[in-house]
């Protein structure tokens, strides 16, 4: 064991604070990854302050994580020292039922194992990328191609991948009218693949505040439903909506914006449950659906696809005496679009 410095949550209402926590030694399988920059994501906000439940602190959050190699276990073959990598949402999953045999280990049947607050195959809570060093079984570990700004490609790995995998498989491109609601760390990253992928895109945000940057981040249109016609106007306009709303939303409206055979997907994942009129899927043969981040191959593809097509994140580098103040910025949507971690800022 080797004990770390690492910001600490101790219960759903108190600030974070600096303390310490443990890793395990490298094991034949495994990578120690010295973390430099950490993105910040609202579901951590979310799992701290309990609303998708009780979680066992002290806990160390953080799942968008981008370092350096700097200790490989003796059956490593992927990686090495020095290579510079990432680790997203998950660190491990069973590898072998039918959901981690087709590439979707975030599926696992047997459940995967998520970064933070999840129970690790040795019993232990597994604790996030706020902090200095993690230990990751190299299977778990993504390649950062040399193209992505280091600092820019840790939110790839969580906001990036969640959004890729659903305008991927619901076939977003050259002809599909896109819409994506909410212009936060997702939001922004949809905006950026949907307009890469060939499709017509619209933003559909409170208000028109960030309408200058959605236009710049690569959307064609720009709505708000602060406009109290915009429901009826844009009624059956879109094949795909992507929600990254992390608060409750009116399904129903926004089933109503699709056009024949549409999909709404759900990413955002507000605490309290959603509700719709069967009605509003029957007419029009529209779905609802949801999607969590992606699988292992598929977040190593969205990372080469960026590096291919210039895509990284909109990112503000914060301190770690600042992470507090920047989750009260994400809750209140003031930012812009994604608050990185200088982890070097991480000291005891
Ligand atoms: P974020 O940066 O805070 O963005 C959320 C956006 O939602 C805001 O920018 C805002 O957009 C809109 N919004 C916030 N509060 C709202 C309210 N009360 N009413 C209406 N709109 C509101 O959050 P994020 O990190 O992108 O995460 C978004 C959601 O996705 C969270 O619930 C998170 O837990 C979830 N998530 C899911 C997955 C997955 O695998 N499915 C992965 C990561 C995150 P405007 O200001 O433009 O209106
Ligand atoms: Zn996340």
């Amino acid at each position: 064991m080797s004990t770390i410095p690492a910001y600490v949550a101790h219960s759903a209402t108190d600030a974070l604070t600096l303390g310490t926590i443990e890793r395990r030694e490298v094991g034949a399988n495994d990578v120690r990854i010295d973390i430099q920059w950490s993105g910040i994501c609202h579901s951590d906000i979310h799992t701290v302050r309990g609303d998708w439940g009780p979680q066992p602190y002290p806990l160390t959050v953080g799942h968008e994580i981008a370092g350096v190699v700097v200790e490989v276990g003796s059956d490593v073959t992927r990686h090495k020292v020095g290579d510079r990598v990432g680790v997203g949402c998950m660190v491990n999953s069973c590898g072998t039922c039918t959901n981690c045999e087709a590439g979707d280990e975030q599926y696992c049947l047997n459940g995967m194992v998520g970064t933070y607050g999840a129970t690790d195959r040795d019993g232990t809570v597994t604790q996030g990328g706020y902090a200095t060093e993690i230990v990751v079984v190299e299977n778990f570990v993504l390649r950062i191609p040399e193209a992505i700004p280091f600092e820019k490609a840790a939110p790839l790995l969580c906001a990036g991948i969640t959004t890729y995998s659903p305008l991927k498989h619901w076939g977003a491109g050259e002809g599909k009218k896109v819409a994506v609601v909410g212009l936060g760390g997702l939001g922004h990253m949809a905006v950026k693949f949907a307009h890469t992928m060939g499709a017509d895109v619209t933003v559909i945000s409170r208000t028109l505040s960030k309408k200058e940057d959605g236009l710049r981040l690569g959307a064609n249109h720009y709505e708000a439903t602060n406009d109290p016609e915009m429901f009826s106007r844009l009624a059956g306009s879109f094949d795909l909506i992507i929600n990254t709303v992390s608060a409750p939303f009116d399904v129903d409206a926004f089933l109503g914006l699709l056009a024949v055979n549409g999909a709404l997907v759900n990413v955002g994942a507000p605490a309290e449950p959603l509700s719709l009129r069967a009605g509003n899927l029957i007419g029009g043969r529209r779905s609802f659906a949801g999607s969590m981040i992606g699988g292992i191959a598929e977040t190593q593809e969205m990372l080469d696809y960026c590096a291919e097509h210039g895509i990284s994140p909109e990112v503000e580098v914060v301190s770690a005496d600042n992470i507090n103040e920047a989750w009260e910025r994400v809750l209140a949507s003031d930012v812009r679009y994604r608050f990185v971690i200088d982890t070097s800022t991480l000291t005891k």
